[in-house]
C-alpha cells in the first residue's frame, strides 16, 4: 500500500492537496491531515448546501425545508470544517515537533495536484453570508430586508408605546387606568385567541381609544410556518378583533418580532401594515421594577438628546444660509443616524403573556407609573400608531 499526499500553505492550515492510496484512489482532502477512512469532503457538498441557501432566499412554497434544513447542514458543515482545519493543523504541528512525518509525503504529478482551496471557501463564505443576512432580516427588529415594516414614529416629540401578547383580564384594565391618567393613547397587539375569550376587554381598549393591532391567533414563531397557516394565524385574528370591536385591525406584529420572506407580504394582503420597534426592555423578564425602569431609560435619553439637536439645527441653518425647504429635503435623504435622531421611539412592552391569560406583568405597571409623568414632563406625547403614521402623511 502506498499512500502520499502533498501540502500546500494556507492561512487556515495545511491543504492537502492530494491524497492517494490503495482505498482512497484520488480523492480531494481539504484543510489537513486525514487517513483512509476518515471524512473527506468535497467541494461539491458546499456548492449543494450553498444552492439550498440561495432557493431558500428565493423563497419559493415550502420554502421552510430548505431553510431550515440549510440552516442546520450549514451550521454543521461550518463547523466541521473548523473543527478539522484547526484540528488538522494542530496535528500537523504536534507531528513536525516531535520530529515526525505525518503522512508519506510524496511529490509528483497528480490529477488532483491542482486543488483550489477557493473550491472549499468561496461556497462556505457565501454560505455564511446568506445565513447572516438570513438571520439579521428574520429577527432585527429595524430590518427592512424582507418586506417595510414601521419601527419608529416621524417626530422625536412622538413616543408610541405598544403592548404584546394581551388582552389580559389581570392586567389590562389596570393598564388602561394608568394611561388614561397621563392622556397617553398606546397600542396592543392582541392574540386572537385571547381576544376571542376577553371580548369585552378587547372592545374596551377600542372604546378608549386605544390602537388595536394584530398579533396572530396562537403566537407562533411564524418563521417555521408555511404561507397557508401564517395566514390562516393572521385571518383568524383578525376576525377575533372584527367581531370583539367592529373593526379589523390594520397593524400586526408578528410574534417574539421573527420575519420570513412572506410574513409582510401576507399580512399587507389582509390590509395590516407591519410594526416593530425601537425599545425591547424586556419586561418578561423576571427582574425587579427598578431593573425595568433602568431599561427603558433610553427613551428619556433619545428625546433629551433629539430636543437638544432641534434647539442647535436652527443656528446651524442660519450659518449655512440653507432654507427650510433644503433642510426637510436634506432630512429626508439624509444618513440613518440623522433619521434616526430625528424620529421618535416606539417602545414594546407586555400586558399578557402569550401561553395563558392572567399572567403577572406588574413590574410593566410600575415601571409606566414611574415614566409616564417623566415622559410627559420631558414633553413627549403619547401615540398610537394610527397617530404616528398620520402625522408622517400630513
Ligand atoms: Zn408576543
Amino acid at each position: 500500500m502506498k499512500s502520499y499526499a502533498t501540502f500546500r500553505r494556507h492561512p487556515l492550515g495545511e491543504v492537502v492537496a492530494r491524497m492517494n492510496d490503495d482505498r482512497h484512489p484520488a480523492q480531494v482532502v481539504p484543510f489537513g491531515r486525514f487517513g483512509a477512512g476518515q471524512w473527506t469532503g468535497h467541494p461539491i457538498g458546499l456548492f449543494i448546501v450553498a444552492g439550498f441557501v440561495l432557493i431558500g432566499l428565493i423563497g419559493i412554497p415550502e420554502w421552510r425545508w430548505f431553510f431550515g434544513g440549510t440552516v442546520i447542514v450549514g451550521s454543521l458543515f461550518g463547523y466541521s470544517l473548523w473543527r478539522r482545519s484547526i484540528h488538522g493543523a494542530r496535528r500537523m504541528r504536534r507531528a513536525a515537533r516531535l520530529g515526525r512525518r505525518p503522512l508519506q509525503l510524496r511529490c509528483g504529478a497528480c490529477e488532483n495536484e491542482r486543488v483550489n482551496p477557493w473550491l472549499i471557501e468561496a461556497p462556505a463564505a457565501a454560505m455564511i453570508a446568506a445565513a447572516g443576512m438570513t438571520a439579521y432580516g428574520a429577527v432585527y427588529p429595524r430590518a427592512q430586508l424582507f418586506g417595510p415594516t414601521i419601527c419608529r414614529t416621524h417626530s422625536p416629540r412622538q413616543l408610541a408605546i405598544t403592548f404584546d401578547d394581551g388582552p389580559n383580564p389581570a392586567i389590562t384594565p389596570k393598564l388602561l387606568d394608568l394611561l388614561e391618567r397621563y392622556h397617553a393613547k398606546a397600542t396592543f397587539f392582541l392574540i386572537g385567541r385571547f381576544a376571542r375569550e376577553c371580548a369585552d376587554l378587547a372592545r374596551e381598549i377600542a372604546a378608549r381609544g386605544h390602537g388595536i393591532g394584530n398579533h396572530t391567533d396562537t403566537h407562533p414563531n411564524l418563521f417555521w410556518l408555511a404561507p397557508s397557516q401564517i395566514t390562516a394565524e393572521l385571518r383568524l385574528c383578525q376576525e377575533a378583533i372584527s367581531k370583539a370591536t367592529g373593526a379589523p385591525p390594520k397593524w400586526f406584529r408578528p410574534p417574539w418580532g421573527y420575519r420570513s420572506p412572506q410574513v409582510i407580504p401576507l399580512a399587507s394582503a389582509l390590509g395590516c401594515g407591519t410594526v416593530m420597534w425601537t425599545l425591547l426592555p424586556g419586561d418578561w423578564k423576571e427582574k425587579p421594577a427598578e431593573w425595568l425602569i433602568r431599561r427603558m431609560q433610553p427613551i428619556a435619553t433619545h428625546a433629551q438628546r433629539s430636543f437638544n439637536n432641534e434647539k442647535q439645527i436652527p443656528r446651524a441653518k442660519i450659518a449655512l444660509g440653507m432654507t427650510a425647504e433644503g433642510e426637510a429635503q436634506r432630512s429626508a435623504s439624509g444618513s440613518p443616524k440623522r433619521a434616526a435622531s430625528a424620529s421618535g421611539d416606539i417602545l414594546c412592552l407586555h400586558d399578557g403573556w402569550h401561553r395563558q391569560l392572567d399572567a403577572d406583568r406588574t413590574r410593566t405597571l410600575a415601571a409606566l407609573e414611574h415614566w409616564l409623568p417623566r415622559w410627559r414632563d420631558l414633553g413627549l406625547e403619547f401615540v398610537t400608531i394610527d397617530e404616528a403614521v398620520r402625522y408622517s402623511a400630513a
